[in-house]
């Protein structure tokens, strides 16, 4: 099956060589080049939009509860803030990479520009397994990143929130030490805090949220009614878990969900809420007994209407791609597909909401959350939900229109939207010397 309305791009220039796998920037600068072509973007451009501004790696000294002293390497990235303060998560992971901070970091430039959100893209990382470490030493390490980065962040400089393995502790940590050294409480400058800090309602849920309300959107286009749809959900954290829910509360079945530790499928509907109390209680998902466990490798290749892989980036691949069986793909997670398998999910008439725009709603609630902190008003979740719906919608619709008139699938069409806004601003900005 072909795409009706997508089609490949032909290229009038060397693209950048794509990679199939393990290096994310790479991946991204692929898509970047093919938009960067179909603008006419002027050399001049290509290259300041493509260097990130500022790349920061700090080492992070702890002494560990056992008394030994561990040295942890963290990471900041600011790839641009033309349109605004830079905004990007943290995370915390053993094999995080600078690239791959790099590459997040540009992902987060062109989300805030598809979305419109006055924001630049950032991107945080530590080196480190927090499976392996104390509450005692998580904090440590939180504080002395963040006190290291002291010049970087900041409400009108650079805004962290979570990612990977992080959460409202650590927002919470963060927010506090960056207070304690400009001597005044300063809740804008991270999002995704605890409510009692000036968290904003429904930020927990916005990823996943965001996810379902495009999801929606896509099954419109291709007529597929949300009651009885199937849907595979790879990755049950954050994302992955209130996705799978709130698609299920929309009549969709969820036939598959996994997680690190292991993947299930239930050909009748998994129950989503007592898979996400087993995971509450148990932390993983191994061991859930409402489904039949299959291999990891299988979920991405069910018979299934929707797959939403929200866990990590290069999942789907050129070795897996043809197997693929989803009419449509919602990245929940960032760049979960290699650059190489696009023009496989094309030929094959896969619709891809590329993360850009299917995980964006994380960053447009962030905005909110700031907005609200800096106002000192806090919105009710009925007025965050609503915002955000229209939000994606209206990014969901001006993408599907650049698709159309350039003739290309999503993921480009969000390309084009994003280079050609940061592209102008940056114009009209003009270069400072
Ligand atoms: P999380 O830590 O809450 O959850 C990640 C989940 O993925 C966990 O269930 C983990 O076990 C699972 N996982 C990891 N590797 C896996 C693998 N190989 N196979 C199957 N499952 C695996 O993280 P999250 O916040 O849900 O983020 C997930 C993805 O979404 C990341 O790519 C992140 O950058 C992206 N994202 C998150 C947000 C947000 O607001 N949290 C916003 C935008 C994008």
């Amino acid at each position: 099956m072909r795409q009706h309305i997508f089609e490949p791009t032909i290229l009038h220039h060397e693209p950048t060589p794509i990679p199939d796998k393990q290096n994310p920037f790479e991946s991204m600068m692929a898509r970047f080049d093919v938009a960067a072509e179909m603008l006419e973007l002027e050399p001049g451009l290509y290259n300041y939009l493509k260097s990130p501004t500022k790349q920061v790696i700090v080492s992070i000294p702890i002494q560990m509860d056992n008394g030994a002293i561990d040295i942890f390497e963290g990471y900041r990235v600011v790839h641009n803030d033309i349109l605004g303060p830079s905004k990007g998560g943290i995370r915390y992971a053993p094999d995080v990479t600078l690239e791959e901070v790099k590459a997040l970091a540009a992902w987060m430039t062109w989300k805030c520009a598809v979305m419109n959100i006055p924001f630049g893209g950032a991107k945080g990382a530590v080196k480190c397994d927090p499976s392996k470490l104390t509450q005692i030493e998580l904090e440590k390490i939180t504080r002395r990143y963040t006190a290291n980065l002291l010049d970087i962040f900041g409400p009108d400089r650079d805004i962290p929130a979570p990612d990977l393995n992080t959460n409202e502790q650590i927002m919470a940590w963060i927010m506090d030490t960056y207070s304690m050294h400009m001597k005044k409480t300063e809740t804008a400058v991270v999002t995704g805090k605890p409510l009692i800090l000036g968290g904003s309602l429904g930020r927990r849920e916005a990823t996943g949220r965001g996810c379902m309300v495009v999801t929606l959107t896509a099954m419109e286009k291709l007529r597929i009614k949300p009651r009885g749809a199937t849907v595979a959900v790879q990755g049950f954290g954050n994302v992955g878990s209130v996705a799978a829910n709130l698609l299920h509360e929309q009549g969709c079945k969820i036939v598959s969900i996994s997680d690190i530790s292991a993947s299930y499928y239930n050909v009748k509907g998994i129950n989503i809420s007592r898979a996400i109390e087993w995971v509450n209680k148990h932390k993983l998902l191994d061991g859930f007994t409402g489904a039949e466990k299959i291999p990891q490798e299988t979920l991405l290749e069910l018979e299934c209407d929707v797959l939403v892989p929200a866990a990590r980036e290069e999942q789907i691949t050129v070795q897996n791609a043809p197997r693929i069986k989803a009419k449509i793909i919602c990245e929940g997670a960032n760049g979960p597909t290699a650059a190489a398998a696009d023009p496989i999910l094309v030929e094959k008439g896969v619709l891809v909401i590329p993360d850009i725009l299917a995980n964006a709603g994380g960053v447009t609630v962030s905005y909110f959350e700031w907005v609200q902190d800096r106002i000192g008003y806090f919105w009710t979740l009925d007025r965050i939900n609503r915002r955000l719906e229209r939000m994606m919608r209206q990014s969901f619709d001006a993408v599907y229109e650049a698709a159309q008139k350039y003739k290309v699938t999503l993921r480009i069409g969000a390309y084009i939207i994003a280079i050609d806004k940061v592209a102008k601003t940056l114009k009209v900005r003009g270069i400072y010397a």
